[in-house]
């Protein structure tokens, strides 16, 4: 049997955590499709047409069939070249929410996306898997925490990674992005009316994990 499960939810609430950790139990593919708008974001960034300032939708969407994106596990390849820190810099974080607003954007990529899901059972995290790339998923996650929790995370992991950023930087980037892709016009982040709700502020690892397994189990009648 092929099935979907979808992720969605607010940036840093550990979806691609708890994706990989399904994927792995399950034993299906996992798709970060965040990863993929990031590799939109980093070649626009790359070739001056997004910035802080300013956006050629135009020049973006122009581009598209030149943009590359191979996925293998972790690793994320953009014309070839392994992006996989690149994508995770708050320089790409700023411009990315941006960038994933185009109608155009959306629409390669979510069709890339349900390819990847089409033959093969996925785990798929990021903010319309529910209820735009995969509307029957067997089951759809919202994850939601508070947003100094969710702050203090990827700030922490950034650090570890070595880069100098500082904490109101990060809590003001999560903030704008949420508020970005909850309003945008196309495929704005929802929580779908038969998601399953979790709120992790208060959860550690374990507790989160065994219940989300127990749910897998029970929803696609595993025993
Ligand atoms: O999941 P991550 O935080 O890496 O996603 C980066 C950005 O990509 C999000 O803030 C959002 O703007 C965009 N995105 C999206 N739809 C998805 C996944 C990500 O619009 N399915």
């Amino acid at each position: 049997m092929v099935y979907q499960i979808a992720i969605d939810g607010f940036s840093s609430t550990g979806k691609s955590t708890i994706a990989k950790q399904i994927a792995n139990t399950f034993n299906i593919l996992y798709v970060d499709t965040g990863a993929m708008y990031r590799c939109v974001a980093l070649y626009a960034l790359e070739q001056t047409f997004v910035s802080d300032a300013h956006i050629d939708t135009d020049k973006i969407i122009e581009q598209l069939d030149r943009i590359d994106i191979d996925m293998q596990g972790s690793e994320v390849f953009l014309n070839g070249k392994n992006v996989s820190t690149k994508i995770r810099t708050l320089e790409v974080a700023n411009v990315v929410s941006k960038v994933s607003t185009i109608k155009e954007v959306r629409a390669f990529l979510v069709s890339a996306q349900q390819k990847m899901g089409a033959r093969k059972s996925v785990v798929m995290d990021g903010r319309d898997i529910g209820s735009v790339v995969f509307p029957e998923a067997q089951l759809k996650l919202f994850i939601t925490a508070k947003p100094k929790v969710r702050a203090l995370r990827r700030y922490e992991e950034l650090q570890a990674k070595g880069d100098d950023v500082n904490f109101e930087d990060v809590l003001e980037n999560l903030t704008s992005r949420d508020q970005m892709d909850s309003s945008r016009k196309e495929s704005p982040l929802i929580e779908c009316k038969d998601s399953v709700l979790i709120d992790n502020s208060n959860l550690n690892a374990e507790e989160q994990s065994s219940m989300i397994n127990a749910l897998i189990k029970q929803r696609l009648n595993f025993n």
